[in-house]
């Protein structure tokens, strides 16, 4: 569904946002619009202040100014835990997995989270819940092609389906967006084009997502827009066309020869 309004469709909405540390500006003047149903790529070399604009995002840092909206409603100043129910979803954040539980377990852990606002189930839960949670945990597992294995521990799986499972405990949540920190890193080729493939079925569901990724062909394979960030700036934005085409990008970040 494409329209030209920018002003309903804002699903997260960045404004101003400053953040220093000590005398080091990490962001500066960051604004930034996530339009609903697109996947938008963040890319800049390291240490250009990627996963600081995530972790306002989260409210795991305050700005020292500027705010972070969802939907219209102010999150910067709330509690992490208060924005994540809000559906502001991080993926692979540490710890995400629980090793000893089984993969059906760790699948069903985000979905009680979610809907208790804490993790209660054991106490809590009552069974019609926890049966209604297991019949959707099972229903991406299966999605996600997962569900063979679901008995077995997590800590038994392999990198590639880690990824995927933390994936699935993102989308389980029912997420109004979805921030994705560098899914495919230390990833073999094979485990990366999978990941491409589960990403781009996501966005199908239309599914809100910002990505953050260093690997090229995983960023213009799924990025409706992409912005690039360098010294806690952003230097510029646009389509994945327009971006490589950008002499600026070339020069700050890409380099030449990786595209
Ligand atoms: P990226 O994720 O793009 O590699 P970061 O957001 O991690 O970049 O870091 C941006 C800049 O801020 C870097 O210079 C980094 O060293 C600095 N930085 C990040 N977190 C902190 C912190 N907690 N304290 C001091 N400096 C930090
Ligand atoms: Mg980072």
């Amino acid at each position: 569904m494409e329209n030209n309004s920018t002003e309903n469709n804002t699903v997260l909405n960045i404004s101003n946002v400053n953040v220093t540390f000590g005398g080091l500006h990490a962001l500066s003047e960051i604004n930034l619009q996530i339009e609903e149903g697109k996947t938008h790529a963040i890319i800049g070399p390291n240490g250009a202040g990627k996963s600081t604009l995530l972790n306002v995002c989260i409210g795991k840092l305050v700005p020292d100014t500027g705010t972070v909206t969802l939907d219209g409603e102010i999150m910067t100043g709330k509690l992490p835990h208060e924005i994540n129910h809000a559906g502001m979803v991080r993926v692979f954040q540490t710890p995400e997995i629980f090793p000893e539980m089984s993969i059906l377990r760790n699948m069903m852990i985000p979905a009680f989270a979610k809907r208790d606002g804490m993790f209660k189930f054991n106490a809590f839960t009552s069974m019609a819940d926890e049966k209604e949670i297991e019949a959707e945990a099972i229903h991406v597992l299966q999605d996600f092609g997962l569900v063979d294995q679901m008995h077995h521990h997590a800590g038994s799986m392999s990198r590639g389906d880690k990824r995927r499972l933390e994936l699935g405990m993102g989308l389980i949540q029912h997420p109004r967006i979805l921030l994705l920190d560098e899914p495919t890193a230390g990833m073999a080729r094979h485990d990366t084009n999978r990941t491409i493939e589960l990403l781009q079925s996501i966005k199908e569901r239309g599914t809100t997502k910002v990505i953050i990724e260093h690997d090229m062909h995983v960023v213009f394979s799924l990025a409706d827009r992409i912005s690039v960030l360098a010294q806690g700036r952003i230097i510029a934005a646009g389509t994945p066309d327009e971006i490589r085409a950008n002499p600026k990008v070339q020069e700050a970040y890409l380099g030449g020869a990786e595209i």
